[in-house]
């Protein structure tokens, strides 16, 4: 999947988030805590959902630090500094 596709680098409000999918081992804590921002696709690895908007900041910070492998990262958009990890 290519880096810039949607499923996998989306901007949301202050944040880019960003999932490394060679890194995610399907453990689904995203979904757990973010379910309208992450979803396990076929191969068994996450995929950012079109309603990811509906999550809150908070809530796609905690998925994010949740992820056993740390497999997703968050950029600030205004700064362009690391948030997460
Ligand atoms: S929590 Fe991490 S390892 Fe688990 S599905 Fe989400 S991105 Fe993948």
């Amino acid at each position: 999947m290519d880096a810039n596709d949607p499923k996998v680098t989306r901007k949301i409000r202050k944040y880019i988030m960003r999932i490394d999918r060679s890194l995610c081992i399907g453990a689904a804590t995203c979904v757990a805590l973010a379910p309208k921002a992450w979803v396990l696709d076929k191969e068994a690895k996450a995929v950012i959902l079109d309603s990811s908007d509906q999550e809150s900041d908070e809530a796609l910070l905690s998925a994010a630090k949740g992820c056993p492998v740390a497999a997703i990262t968050i950029i600030d958009n205004e700064t362009g500094k690391q948030v997460f990890p």
